[in-house]
C-alpha cells in the first residue's frame, strides 16, 4: 500500500482537485484494505476485491484510485443511498466490513482548526489528522454475492422480448412466460419522446 500523501497525490489527479471528499475517501479505503489485511489491491490482490460506494461524490473517486476497483471491471458496485460510506470484500475469504463517515466529523474538524475559515481547507487538514474513529464507523458484515455479481463472470445473453436490446448478467426479468429487459418491466429512467 502507498503512503496517505501519495494516495492523496493520485486522487487529485484522477479527480481534478484536492478536496475533503477526496482525503475522506482515501482514509476510507486505506482502513478498509488494512481490516481486509489486503497488501496490494492493485497487484497481487487485484482479484480479491469489490467494493460497494454508498453516493457519487468525491469520495467515491478516491476509494476508486486507492482500490482499484471500477466500475467497467464490475468490481466497483455503487448503490444510490447518498452517504457517505463504502463495503470493502475479499471475495476470496467472504470476510467484508462497511466503513461510514460519522457525523460528528464535521464538527470535530471545526473544534480542532477553529483558526481556518474556509470549511474545505478546515476539513482536508482536520480528516488527514483524525484517528480512524473518530472519522469513521467501522462495522464487521456479509455481503451475498452471487456469481453474477463478481468480476469475471461470463454468463448466458438474453433478449429482451419487448424491445429486442440484449441483456448481460442475469438482468433480465422474467414474468408469464416472457423475458423482459428492466426498462421494459418497468424500472425506466427515460421516456421515449417518439424521435429518432
Ligand atoms: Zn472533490
Ligand atoms: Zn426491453
Amino acid at each position: 500500500m502507498k503512503s496517505l500523501e501519495e494516495y492523496l497525490r493520485d486522487a487529485e489527479e484522477a479527480h481534478g482537485h484536492l478536496c475533503a471528499g477526496q482525503v475522506l475517501g482515501v482514509r476510507m479505503a486505506m482502513l478498509g484494505l488494512r481490516k481486509l489485511g489486503m497488501e496490494d489491491p492493485q497487484g497481487k490482490d487485484r482479484k480479491r476485491l469489490v467494493t460497494f460506494v454508498e453516493i457519487d461524490r468525491c469520495a467515491t473517486d478516491a476509494v476508486a484510485v486507492v482500490t482499484g476497483c471500477r466500475l467497467g471491471k464490475r468490481a466497483l458496485k455503487f448503490r444510490d443511498w447518498g452517504k457517505v460510506a463504502a463495503t470493502f470484500v475479499d471475495v476470496s475469504t467472504g470476510a467484508a466490513f462497511r466503513i461510514a463517515a460519522r457525523e460528528s466529523s464535521k464538527q470535530r474538524a471545526r473544534s480542532m482548526h477553529p483558526e481556518i475559515a474556509d470549511k474545505n481547507q478546515q476539513q482536508m487538514l482536520a480528516y488527514r489528522e483524525m484517528a480512524d474513529e473518530d472519522l469513521f464507523d467501522v462495522q464487521a458484515v456479509r455481503v451475498e454475492l452471487p456469481p453474477e455479481e463478481f468480476p469475471g463472470y461470463k454468463g448466458e445473453r438474453a433478449v429482451c422480448d419487448e424491445c429486442g436490446e440484449g441483456v448481460n448478467f442475469r438482468r433480465e426479468v422474467r414474468r408469464e412466460g416472457r423475458v423482459l429487459c428492466r426498462a421494459c418491466a418497468g424500472e425506466r429512467y427515460w421516456m421515449p419522446l417518439g424521435g429518432r
